[in-house]
């Protein structure tokens, strides 16, 4: 590799090195859209939490690029090592444990979020690297002595990608289709978009993740089938049910947990894991990061050994040492003891395909194939339990490291062609108004299909006043402040009169790829202004502005409270 400044430097992203001595000027491609051509092959891209994979169609044929390593898939982590060089992918992945405060993973659950967004503030403390506030207001990660956006930390995976796909086809890459969770909302849809370009990528299009798996599945097929995708990847779960009629896929209904992911299997585990320890020996590991991280790492393994084993043992040696001597960790575990811990998790998934099917008043008997995406379906008691559920197993023959990117790459490979296919996608949480008091009004219902538009009408609701202001909220709790905030909608200029005079059109735009764009109209003036929903509210200024009280706390979801510490003795 390049050596820049004493750092080594992906030989892509020199391609994009401007002339400042700024080393992320150099890292990131400074350019705009426009600048990036529009000819060349389009390369898929699941752009996932644990993994990222990518895919491309050779003579007609969907294929999985390997990595540098002969990988299918590259993990999706970020690092600087002890002498500054920036590791990107197994190499990050393989210093993690000895270096965890300058890797970064799990960045797919942060992208798109205001620092002070509730989820960031709930979750920021369960990565062992620092987050930090943009000035934007925006979450960044705070390694090796910079501060990178989520989205250059995205981009940074996206360049590696883009470059084994460059090796692989001996050409240069420049367009892409990127999959998202059908859950992300505007922003963070945006900001996928946003790490493409840094990264040099023309994104051709985003699309939702159990839509790329279907693809995946019926893709010329010529089928017609009721398809339930069921995705439990390191972070999340979604399920979503797609109509497929030959070549139009159309998602009807959707939903998910975004606090429901392979790593509250792997937080259950450790927690049996440590309290059994602590019962043995009195010794709390909960405070120290190296040994909770060697902890971490042998309960995701044990957890992955258990998918093919019946029982595994945990060996950490030399975790810790005491008056001088080594202490070890052994323990043996059963996939039996395993799927006690985890049934709750596994049952809560089955609450969720339930809800999503009954949003269409849908039976269990209506779905024709079950469709598993995402490293955690490999668990057998999720094969089992939905088995027994449906009635009939999961289909096997779509892999769950790869669909979602094959299904990329054939969306891509579809474009311009006679037979391409048609994606009709649904919004996955309602979007809505927060109105004073805090009370959250949908505007738009999850499941609506997309594209969709609506305008309504409002009016001024005080004497004199002279700007209108609407904070935009997405999610499902009837109160404003549970839900995301989007950003406020605000029409400045308007002439003072009394309330009411002064009629406001607002209109709402959701794009197929589920990006928001709003538009408010002062009927009297005819003033009109397009709104970019981005400013940097804290919880507090937002109460204030809608007079109403913040949420008490940020309550975490019943799986994933703590257990009372000391465990008591057995
Ligand atoms: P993904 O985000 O789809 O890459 O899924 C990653 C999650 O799948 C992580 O929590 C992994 O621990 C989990 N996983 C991967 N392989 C297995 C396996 N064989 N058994 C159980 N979980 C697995």
């Amino acid at each position: 590799m390049p050596t820049l400044q004493g750092q080594a430097v992906n030989p892509t992203m020199m391609q994009f090195a401007s002339l400042s001595s700024h080393r992320e000027e150099l890292l990131f491609f400074q350019g705009k859209i426009e600048d990036i051509p529009l000819t060349g092959p389009i390369i898929g891209i699941d752009l996932g939490t644990t993994n990222s994979c990518c895919a491309i169609v050779e003579e007609g044929r969907p294929k999985v690029v390997p990595s540098r390593f002969g990988y299918n898939t590259i993990p999706s982590i970020v690092a600087f090592s002890d002498e500054h060089e920036l590791l990107i992918g197994h190499p990050a992945k393989n210093q993690m444990m000895l270096n965890p405060r300058n890797t970064v993973y799990g960045a797919k659950r942060l992208i798109g979020r205001k620092y002070r967004s509730r989820i960031v503030q709930l979750i920021k403390d369960r990565f062992l690297y620092s987050i930090v506030e943009t000035p934007q207001g925006g979450s960044a990660v705070h390694i090796d002595e910079k501060t990178f956006t989520l989205e250059q930390i995205s981009a940074l995976i996206l360049s590696e990608i883009r470059d084994i796909a460059q090796e692989y086809l001996h050409q240069p890459v420049h367009r892409a289709v990127i999959s998202v969770p059908a859950h992300y909302n505007d922003q963070q849809r945006q900001a996928v978009r946003d790490a493409g370009l840094l990264a040099g990528l023309r994104v051709e299009r985003i699309v939702n993740e159990p839509t790329a798996a279907a693809l995946a599945y019926g893709f010329g097929r010529g089928i017609q089938q009721r398809l339930l995708v069921y995705d439990l990847g390191g972070g999340t779960f979604d399920a979503s049910v797609l109509e497929v009629d030959k070549d139009v896929f159309e998602v009807i209904s959707t939903g998910g947990n975004t606090f429901l992911g392979g790593v509250d299997f792997d937080n259950t585990l450790i927690d049996h894991v440590i309290r059994d320890f602590y019962r043995e020996t009195q010794i709390d590991l909960r405070n120290d990061p190296i040994q909770m991280q060697r902890v971490r790492d042998a309960c995701e393994k044990a957890k992955c050994d258990l998918s093919m084993e019946k029982r595994t043992r945990i060996n950490i040696p030399y975790l810790l040492q005491r008056g001088g001597k080594p202490i070890h960790l052994e323990q043996e575990i059963t996939r039996d003891a395993l799927n006690s811990l985890v049934k709750g998790l596994v049952e809560e998934t089955l609450r969720v395909c339930e809800a999503v099917m009954k949003a269409r008043e849908l039976k269990k008997e209506d779905i024709d194939e079950v469709l598993l995406v995402g490293g955690m379906t490999r668990m057998p008691l999720i094969h089992e339990r939905l088995t027994a559920y449906f009635g009939k197993p999961p289909h096997r023959n779509v892999h769950p490291d790869e669909a979602v990117a094959i299904g990329t790459a054939l969306l891509a490979h579809s474009f311009g062609k006679k037979n391409a296919v048609r994606l009709i996608d649904v919004l996955a949480l309602p979007i809505g108004i927060g109105l004073p008091g805090g009370r959250f009004v949908p505007v738009i219902a999850a499941n609506t299909p997309l594209p969709f538009e609506k305008n309504f009408v409002t009016a001024t609701t005080r004497d004199n006043q002279t700007v209108l202001e609407l904070p935009i909220f997405q999610g499902e709790s009837q109160n404003a402040l549970e839900n995301e905030y989007l950003g406020t909608l605000r029409l400045a200029g308007i002439q003072p009169a009394p309330k009411g005079a002064h009629k406001v059109e607002l209109q709402f735009k959701l794009s197929n790829e589920c990006l928001l764009t709003l538009r408010a109209t002062n009927l009297q003036s005819g003033q009109s202004e397009s709104v970019v929903l981005s400013t940097k509210d804290t919880p507090d200024e937002l109460s204030q502005q809608l007079n109403a009280p913040k949420p008490e706390s940020s309550p975490l979801p019943a799986h994933q409270r703590p257990l009372p510490w000391p465990p008591p003795a057995r």
